[in-house]
C-alpha cells in the first residue's frame, strides 16, 4: 500500500481528500499542524506528501525548505490559495514537485499525485528523450540530436513542464501558471508566442496544440 502524508488544517478539505485517497487505495496519514507534520515527514517514510501552505505551527513553505535542507526527497504536491502567484513560485523554488490551486477537483489531485509518484519512481534516470529531443533536468540541459540548446528560463520551463506531463494534454491556464514566475498574469497570447519560439528550437512536430484545450508533447511517428 502506498502511504501518503496529508498536511491540511481545513477539516472539511482534509476529510474530502482523505476519503478520495482511501477510495483510490492509498493510506493517508492526516496532519493539521505544520510542526507535527514536519516531524512526521522527517521520521517516517511516505511515498508522497500533499501539503497545504497555510498551516498553524509551521507554514508549508518553511516545511519545504527545511525538508530540502535535510536531503529528504519524497515528492510533494503543494496546495495553494487561489491566485497566490508568489506562493506558487516560491513553492516550486523551495522544491515542490507540483502544486494545485484551490479549489480543485479531486480527480485532478489524484492525477497529479499519480504523476509525481511515477516520476519519482523513474528518477534513477533524469534524462528523458522524446524523438530527437533529450531533456536532462538534473543538468538543466535540453538538446536536439545531442546538440545542447540555448534556452531562456521561460523556454526551459515550458519544455520541462510539457515533458514531465507528456502523458496528458496540459491546459493553457495550467501551463501559464507553471511557466511564468510573475505576479502579473500573462495572457494566452504571450504563451503562444513563447510556444512558437520553442517550436522553432526543438522542432515543430513535438508539441501538439489542441485548440481550446491545451498542449501536449507527442512522440513523433517512426
Ligand atoms: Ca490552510
Amino acid at each position: 500500500m502506498t502511504r501518503i502524508l496529508l498536511v491540511e488544517d481545513d477539516e472539511r478539505i482534509a476529510a474530502d481528500i482523505a476519503a478520495t485517497l482511501a477510495a483510490q487505495g492509498y493510506i493517508a496519514d492526516l496532519e493539521a499542524d505544520g510542526e507535527e507534520a514536519w516531524f512526521r515527514g522527517d521520521t517516517e517514510d511516505y511515498a508522497a506528501v500533499i501539503l497545504d501552505l497555510g498551516l498553524p505551527g509551521m507554514d508549508g513553505l518553511s516545511i519545504l525548505k527545511r525538508r530540502r535542507g535535510n536531503g529528504r526527497n519524497m515528492p510533494v504536491v503543494v496546495l495553494t490559495a487561489r491566485g497566490a502567484w508568489s506562493e506558487r513560485v516560491e513553492g516550486i523554488d523551495a522544491g515542490a514537485d507540483d502544486y494545485l490551486p484551490k479549489p480543485f477537483q479531486m480527480e485532478e489531485l489524484i492525477a497529479r499525485l499519480r504523476s509525481v509518484l511515477r516520476r519519482h519512481a523513474g528518477q534513477a534516470s533524469s534524462l528523458t528523450t522524446i524523438g530527437e529531443l533529450s531533456v536532462d533536468e538534473r543538468k538543466m540541459r535540453v538538446a536536439v540530436r545531442g546538440v545542447p540548446l540555448n534556452l531562456s528560463s521561460l523556454e526551459y520551463r515550458l519544455i520541462t513542464y510539457l515533458v514531465r506531463n507528456r502523458d496528458r494534454v496540459v491546459p493553457q491556464h495550467e501551463l501559464i501558471e507553471h511557466v511564468y514566475a510573475s505576479d502579473a498574469e500573462p495572457d494566452s497570447n504571450a504563451l503562444e508566442v513563447l510556444e512558437g519560439r520553442v517550436r522553432r528550437k526543438i522542432g515543430r512536430d513535438l508539441i501538439e496544440t489542441r485548440r481550446g484545450s491545451g498542449y501536449s508533447m507527442k512522440e513523433p511517428e517512426a
